[in-house]
């Protein structure tokens, strides 16, 4: 009997979509071979924890790494958003969202970058399908009707069925695909930090509503204390540099006062990172034996979570499509199955691009009816059990 033969596929890319991709595709055998022209020993640099939505979280179980993330790893239990309204006299506006409203028993779970990167990547060297390539990217790619063949910048040549650009938004073969995007830039950044607080979190996330942009507190399951948090402060650049260059005490007084003192005196613990903010999306996801997604494909403003379960929501979809393909002996890169991807996934991220875009103007406007406006509404939300349990839905992609 002949041994079923299975498909390679070449990443380009590995940050943590590149990772989760590599993963669930070797689960299908398929031999993955991947390019990363970074040190990625260099990524535990990374401050940043991701609020994983329960379909990731899904993922990571299905991988056989949730065991392994899950001590690190925070419930999300509780969404409070506070606004602060447009006259600092008024008491501030707040709607509280809990899982329980939609019969979930947490939102998801906030886990650190770096965890996760050494978590899938100590995985996939375990897994003999996996091919790593480091400092290596590829330069050049030609698709052909049966294979597409790629060149690095090593001099390597190979050929394979499919290739992903996990690449991130300045994804070099979207570009060389001559495949545009739309893009918009706010004249924001978003800082990350880590602080200790002396006032518990009691496993809840806040999002405080001001100017500028949000200021969110993501709980963090560092101590036993309850006593840790991540926040994403995004506002102007202006604000965000001058913030970034203040002594640890000026921070330290400069965030409690933001925070409204909800978690008691705040400290920062570690450094500062600032990531800029933009909106992009790209006109196709796909191209002749090529396919992209996260990044490459989507950005969004880092608020409400959707950015990288956004990516993961395409992960699945194309595990889901290359294993229905592989199923029916069907070629894995061929027009007729990237165009399944392509359609069943681009008026989703499309949608999803122009409601972040949407929500990041209305949290950072300055127009002060606009403001009484969405205060008005988020205290409407607490009578209106239905729309809360809409608009909870809609930020789990349900
Ligand atoms: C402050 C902040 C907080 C966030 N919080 C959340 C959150 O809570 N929840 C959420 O869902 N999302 C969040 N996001 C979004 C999320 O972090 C991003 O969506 C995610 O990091 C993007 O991952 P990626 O793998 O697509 O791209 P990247 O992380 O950019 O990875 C791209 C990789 O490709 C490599 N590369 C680049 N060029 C090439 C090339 N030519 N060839 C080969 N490789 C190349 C890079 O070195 C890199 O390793 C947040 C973002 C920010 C900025």
């Amino acid at each position: 009997m002949n041994e079923k033969k299975y498909p390679n596929v070449i990443i380009s890319g590995l940050g943590i979509s590149g990772l989760i991709t590599a993963s669930l595709l070797c689960k299908e055998k398929i031999k993955v071979e991947c390019f990363e022209p970074h040190d990625i020993s260099k990524f535990h640099a990374d401050q940043r924890t991701t609020a994983f939505l329960n379909p990731a979280i899904e993922v990571f179980k299905e991988i056989g790494i949730w065991e392994e993330i899950e001590p690190f790893s925070q419930p999300l239990k509780e969404m409070e958003i506070i606004d602060v309204g447009s006259q600092k006299k008024e008491r501030p506006g707040r709607v509280v969202f809990e899982p329980k409203e939609v019969n979930i028993e947490n939102f998801g779970y906030n886990v650190p970058n770096s965890i996760l990167r050494l978590k899938l990547l100590a995985w996939l060297k375990k897994n003999q399908n996996f091919v790593l390539n480091i400092g290596d990217s590829i330069v050049k790619h030609y698709a052909f009707d049966d294979n597409i063949l790629v060149r690095t910048s090593k001099g390597k040549e190979l050929n394979g069925k499919l290739l992903i650009s996990c690449e991130g938004k300045e994804s070099a073969i979207r570009k060389r695909e001559k495949i545009n995007t739309i893009k918009t830039s706010y004249s924001q950044l978003a800082m990350v930090f880590q602080v200790s607080h002396s006032r518990k979190h009691k496993d809840r996330t806040t999002e405080i509503l001001d100017v500028g942009g949000p200021f969110t507190i993501i709980p963090l399951r560092a101590s036993s204390k309850q006593s840790q948090s991540t926040i994403v402060w995004m506002d102007n650049s202006d604000a965000i540099d001058e913030a970034y260059n203040l002594e640890n005490a000026e921070f330290n007084s400069l965030i409690s006062k933001k925070s409204l003192g909800i978690r008691g005196n705040i400290k920062i613990v570690g450094k500062r990172q600032t990531w800029p903010v933009s909106s992009q999306l790209s006109k196709t996801l796909i191209s002749k034996r090529t396919v992209l997604i996260a990044e490459s494909a989507h950005v969004m403003p880092p608020t409400g979570a959707q950015g990288l379960n956004t990516s993961v929501e395409d992960i699945i979809a194309l595990h889901n499509i290359c294993k229905k393909a592989l199923k029916n002996n069907e070629d894995i890169g061929s027009d007729r199955v990237l165009r399944q991807y392509n359609i069943k996934r681009f008026p989703l991220t499309g949608s999803k691009v122009f409601g972040i875009h949407l929500l990041n103007k209305i949290s950072m406007t300055e127009n002060s009816f606009l403001r009484i406006a969405r205060k008005n509404f988020l205290m409407y939300l607490n009578h209106s059990p239905f729309l809360k349990r809409t608009l909870i839905k809609a930020g789990l992609g349900k």
